[in-house]
């Protein structure tokens, strides 16, 4: 066990970790590209994008450049009272990007902060709207939206939330599927409060794909029943579904949009919360009670809006979500050549750079597998990967090359076959 490792054990509590089981974590000692370079000389292709943060590569030239230069000059201001060039280009360049009709930016830290934020919005529209028993959302089984409280009440409690079940709040969980939503608000009546969903692929939940007329029924139920649609594209965005934003893939508009992960190209913790004319009108008031009452002390920090718009600036001129969609197709295509025909898999399924597979036979779920078998052999062969329970995903960023995807290939197919090895 190296020094650094050593030291590690004895003061930090890692995140997603039983530290009485858990192997030893990889000491990291730089990055660059697709590539992660441990303390002890090994190279391991970063093929979840750290956590589905990193989207060009690690240690991008121009996004060090933005924060170093934005550091210089302003690092940070509070954003109550205040504001500054970054904050404002930043939120033009997102309100041009965005699907239509988003056109105010709220500041936070991260996914689950962009989520409260979004549940916020809606529930404090609807209090100023003369409707406060409007408090119930409806989520998808299998949903995940953060870790916060606001965030784990619309998240599936099953497996990760469930020691705080009676201290979140109500939701209605319904399996994906407009008619089940349109039943459940149906049922909620003037308790409906709006419909939460991530976008296309539902990611911590496995992984899990729709198709845009689910989209696009979503937009018509919360339409007719008349309650907003949080879109939670924190881990879609920019490109990771081979669109900019996964509801491009069906050309509707949510009422709340909300962005985290790669809004920075991945280097730094910022996010957003993209809301319509109407919600942002239903706070604005004379009356100062009306506000809406939240903020972070890092609220639209300027290095972090810099970056952000270096990183927008790459996403355009490389078009990342085709890249990302190359990527993906590559790995895929490997995969599908590699995978022996009686390997215990089951959908085999992509999308943009988003490559998956369930492993059958273990069942399914997040507990279903340890995974430190599979994560250990990954790492043999020189890769980081982090299956979700009996999911085998990859996810890597725009940077990585022929040989990386081949290297991502190879790994997913030994997983796929390492238990019968
Ligand atoms: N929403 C979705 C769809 C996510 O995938 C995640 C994280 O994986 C979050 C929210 C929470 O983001 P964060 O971990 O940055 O708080």
């Amino acid at each position: 066990m190296s020094d650094l490792v050593r030291r590690d054990r004895a003061v930090t509590w890692h995140p997603y970790t039983q530290h009485g089981l858990d192997d030893a974590p990889l000491a990291v000692r730089s990055a660059r590209g697709a590539t992660l370079t441990l303390e002890d000389g090994r190279e391991i292709v970063d093929a979840i994008s750290s956590w589905w943060t990193i989207l060009h590569g690690h240690a991008r030239p121009e996004l060090i450049e933005a924060m170093r230069a934005q550091a210089s000059r302003l690092d940070h201001v509070l954003f109550a009272g205040a504001t500054h060039e970054p904050a404002v280009a930043l939120a033009e360049r997102l309100v041009a990007l965005a699907p239509s009709g988003l056109t105010r930016v709220f500041y936070s830290d991260d996914g689950s902060t962009a989520v409260e934020v979004a549940l916020k919005i809606a529930l404090g529209a609807h209090v100023r709207r003369g409707e406060p028993e409007r408090r119930v959302f409806v989520a998808l089984d299998g949903g995940y939206h953060g870790d916060t409280f606001g965030a784990m009440s619309v998240g599936d409690p099953d497996p990760f939330f469930k020691d705080f079940d009676r201290l979140t709040f109500r939701v209605e969980r319904v399996p994906c599927d407009a008619t089940k939503i349109d039943a459940a608000l149906e049922r909620l009546g003037g308790a409906a409060a709006g419909v939460i969903v991530e976008p296309m692929v539902q990611g911590a939940g496995g992984m899990r794909f729709q198709n845009p007329e689910f989209l696009r029924d979503v937009r018509r139920v919360c339409d007719e029943r008349r309650v907003p649609w949080i879109a939670d594209e924190v881990m879609t965005g920019f490109g990771r579904t081979g669109r900019l934003f996964a509801c491009r893939h069906a050309g509707v508009s949510p009422d709340l949009m909300c962005l985290a992960k790669g809004l920075t190209g991945g280097t730094y913790p910022l996010a957003v919360t993209l809301a319509t004319d109407a919600l942002f009108d239903a706070f604005r008031s004379h009356d100062r009670a009306r506000a809406l009452f939240h903020g972070h002390s890092f609220t639209a920090n300027p290095i972090g809006c810099a970056v952000a718009l270096a990183s927008l600036e790459l996403v355009e001129r490389e078009d990342v979500p085709a890249r990302l969609d190359r990527a993906g197709e590559r790995i895929e295509r490997e995969l599908r050549a590699l995978l022996p025909r009686d390997a215990p898999v089951a959908d085999l399924r992509r999308m943009g750079g988003i490559v998956a597979y369930d492993l059958v036979g273990s069942g399914s779920g997040y507990l279903a597998i340890d995974p430190r078998a599979l994560r250990a052999r990954a790492l043999e062969l020189g890769v980081l990967l982090r299956p979700l329970g009996n999911v085998v995903y990859a996810m890597p960023p725009a940077c990585i090359d022929a040989e990386g995807c081949s290297a991502v290939a190879r790994a997913m197919t030994a997983l796929a076959t390492s238990r019968r090895d």
